[in-house]
């Protein structure tokens, strides 16, 4: 076995996976080189995840990163699903109780940022503007060609590669992991508008228009996320305030993939460049988080080569969970749409069915951290 202090680890990728598992090698000692080839973290009106989930702030308890997170994020109180206009179910979260709130709001930029700070205080700072370009050797001694934005380069023979570099990975593509899975054919379209005092951020709202739907997120106190599948979504929102000002747009389509493995000898995946699927749910970012958290505590212990056994069962859990999500809420066959509007508020009526929802709109529903006592 690698002695764990003096093992060296790289870490391609600084978004929110490669900065968790950064932070949660360095407070157990072991500082890993963590290169990126952005010039920092991601702008903060750009930010794709908005959701933080109760079990990111258990697992990034010890750190103190969860403490920075919560003083910053919204906490959400519930969902309110209505069908053009009529209110069909609202799911309180208010009432869940764990580590933190069920669900609550920080834009992806922000979370990276409080996740750099602390790993600056250990003194570990990303390499920006460098990439990882190509990767020669074996798995169990893997050569990494560095590039940086000035074209200096260097090869690396790092002790592990974790690839946290997201959907279109370059390790997991040089090390030849196979990435199977689908895509759906809607696009998604995004918008986020801030106004020019502070709105209702309590709840998150998701609008059926049977065919089609329209989201409607809180972002910050004054700042609302619109999501939708409908291409003249904009002219649907009802806007809380006359003054909006349009601060980002973007569309995006949907995949569902995983790897089969998440390790071949000393190559490690985690966050997006191991999987991906819908945004609805909330959990790309958790998950890849929950991933870099477990890697870090089994590379500390030693048992790295449990990582792909211990972690694959948690994403399948998760896909399959937001598959089922995303196809309700992109269902357009009249029937389909008929059968859900009577089922929805059943489940009002059903307590353990919404405490289902709300133990996995919390991340709750994946494996305990065996190294935090946690009452299961
Ligand atoms: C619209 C939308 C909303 C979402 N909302 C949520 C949400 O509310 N909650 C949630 O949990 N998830 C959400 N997600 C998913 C979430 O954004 C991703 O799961 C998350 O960003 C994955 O983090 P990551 O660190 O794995 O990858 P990324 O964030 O993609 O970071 C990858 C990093 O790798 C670097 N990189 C890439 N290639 C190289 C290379 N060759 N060499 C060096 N560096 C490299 C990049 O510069 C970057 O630093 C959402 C996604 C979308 C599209």
């Amino acid at each position: 076995m690698v002695s764990r202090a003096d093992c060296s680890i790289l870490i391609a990728g600084a978004g929110p996976v490669g900065l968790a598992l950064a932070l949660e090698l360095a407070r157990r000692g072991i500082k890993p080189r963590i290169v990126a080839e952005t010039d920092g973290p991601v702008a903060e009106n750009e930010s794709r995840a908005l959701g933080v989930n109760a079990r990111t702030l258990m697992l990034l308890g010890p750190s103190g990163a969860a403490s920075d997170i919560s003083a910053q994020a919204l906490p959400i109180e519930g969902l309110k699903l209505s069908s053009l206009g009529a209110p069909l179910l609202t799911v309180n979260t208010a009432g869940f109780r764990g580590p933190g709130p069920a669900l609550s709001i920080l834009p992806q930029g922000a979370t990276e940022r409080l996740l750099l700070e602390r790993l600056r205080a250990l003194e570990v700072e990303p390499e920006w503007h460098t990439r990882v370009n190509r990767i020669d050797g074996t798995p169990d001694a893997p050569e990494v060609t560095l590039v940086r934005n000035d074209d200096s380069g260097e090869t690396v023979r790092p002790t592990m590669l974790v690839g946290a570099d997201g959907a279109h990975s370059t390790v997991r593509k040089a090390c030849g992991f196979a990435f199977p899975g689908d895509a759906l054919d809607n696009e998604f379209f995004l918008a986020d508008y801030a106004y020019d005092a502070p709105v209702d951020v309590r709840h998150a709202r998701v609008e059926f228009f049977n065919p089609g739907v329209l989201a409607c997120i809180p972002v910050r106190a004054n700042v609302l996320r619109y999501i939708s599948t409908m291409g003249d979504f904009e002219d649907r929102i009802v806007h809380p305030r006359p003054n909006a000002e349009l601060t980002w747009r973007s569309k995006f389509t949907v995949s569902f993939r995983h790897v089969e493995t998440m390790s071949v000898g000393r190559v490690f995946l985690a966050g997006d460049a191991a999987h991906i699927h819908s945004p609805i749910g909330a959990r790309g970012m958790n998950l890849g988080i929950e991933d870099a958290c477990w890697l870090a505590w089994l590379i500390s212990e030693g048992r790295e080569a449990e990582y792909s056994k211990l972690r694959l069962p948690a994403v399948r859990g998760v896909l399959r969970q937001t598959r089922m999500l995303t196809a309700m809420a992109t269902m357009d066959r009249p029937a389909s749409l008929a059968l859900r509007d009577r089922i929805l508020p059943l489940m009002a009526h059903l307590r353990f069915a919404e405490r289902a929802l709300v133990r996995s709109i919390a991340g709750m529903d994946t494996p305990n951290p065996p190294w935090l006592s946690v009452a299961s």
